[in-house]
């Protein structure tokens, strides 16, 4: 287990208690543990870097109350820094459009875009009421259209039968006027991934959201992704201009540091996390809660 940030800070400021406000070499003192924890918390470099810059400014000459001390003054202002880089309130996911509304479902392979999509479609259901219809883009891999099925039958949601040979782009047409006739409240697209980010797939998912104008595209991001998370995020929202990302394995050991620079790189919301892999595995993001967690 890592050292939480108020330990490491508690122990640089022992005995600074009631000696007035912190000068800088207390500060610099705090932020060399600040950078060490945001780090090991996988935020990406230069993230860190401009971060730690903004809580320097924050914290010099900061009056050292009595009731709280010196260390736990400067968790306050990295938390609520943290908070301030990753947004004050949960973004939902917005509906608020022309039914059917199509979301585009964007990721690297591996990444938990097809459980996610099921787990959406069984939120809006559940939740909201809504009829939603669910469609796998990824034709390189049958199992993975196969998988999408299977998971909609669990939640009890349909799925645009699987036509063998059809190519993505057909298959979005198809899809969007089956959930048009169908009178679905709102369409998941599933798109293929890759191992990694290349052309080719960015050109595809280009097109494919040409085709189905999308009223939100998600990026799925594993929380374990570390430092490629803010490159990841950049050519994804710079192709295809996601505006919301969903960061799975939340349950897992990592930190959540992905989600700071992701949200720091784009200023695109992250929405939603996956904390398991059963279905009502999905909750609302709070940024408080992943700030307490990226401090340890
Ligand atoms: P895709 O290739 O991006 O579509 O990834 P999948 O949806 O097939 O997910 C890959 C694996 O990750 C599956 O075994 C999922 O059950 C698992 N998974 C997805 N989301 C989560 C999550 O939030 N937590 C955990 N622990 N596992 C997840």
């Amino acid at each position: 287990m890592f050292e939480s940030l108020s330990d490491r800070l508690g122990k640089i400021f022992d005995g600074l208690r009631g000696r007035g406000a912190l000068n800088e070499a207390d500060v610099d003192a705090a932020l060399r543990e600040i950078r060490r924890a945001l780090i090991e918390a996988d935020v990406s470099l230069e993230v860190v870097r401009a971060f730690v810059e903004q809580v320097r400014d924050r914290a010099i000459g900061v009056e050292v109350t009595r009731s709280v001390t010196p260390g736990q003054q400067v968790v306050k202002i990295v938390h609520d820094e943290l908070v301030g880089v990753l947004g004050e309130a949960a973004t939902p996911i917005d509906l608020n459009a022309a039914a059917p509304v199509t979301i585009l479902m964007v990721g690297l392979q591996g990444s938990g875009k097809t459980t996610t999509t099921a787990k959406i479609a069984k939120r809006l259901k559940d939740k909201q009421k809504k009829k939603v219809l669910l469609a796998s883009l990824d034709t390189r891999r049958p199992a993975a259209m196969e998988q999408l099925k299977v998971l909609g039958e669990q939640v009890g949601v349909d799925t645009l039968p699987i036509v063998a040979g059809e190519d993505p782009v057909t298959i979005a047409r198809r899809a969007a006027r089956e959930a048009r006739l169908g009178g679905f409240d709102v369409l998941i697209l599933d798109t293929a991934g890759r191992t990694h980010i290349d052309e080719e797939l960015m050109a595809e998912t280009a097109e494919i959201k040409s085709v189905s104008s999308p009223h939100e595209v998600l990026l799925v991001v594993d929380a374990l992704t570390g430092q490629d998370a803010v490159n990841l995020a950049r050519s994804f929202d710079a192709r295809v201009d996601i505006t919301g990302i969903v960061m799975t394995r939340v349950d897992g050991d990592g930190r959540g540091g992905a989600a700071l620079s992701m949200r720091a790189a784009t200023g695109k919301p992250i929405k939603l996390i996956g904390v398991g892999e059963k279905m009502d595995a999905l909750e609302d993001f709070h940024p408080s809660r992943i700030a307490d967690r990226i401090l340890g």
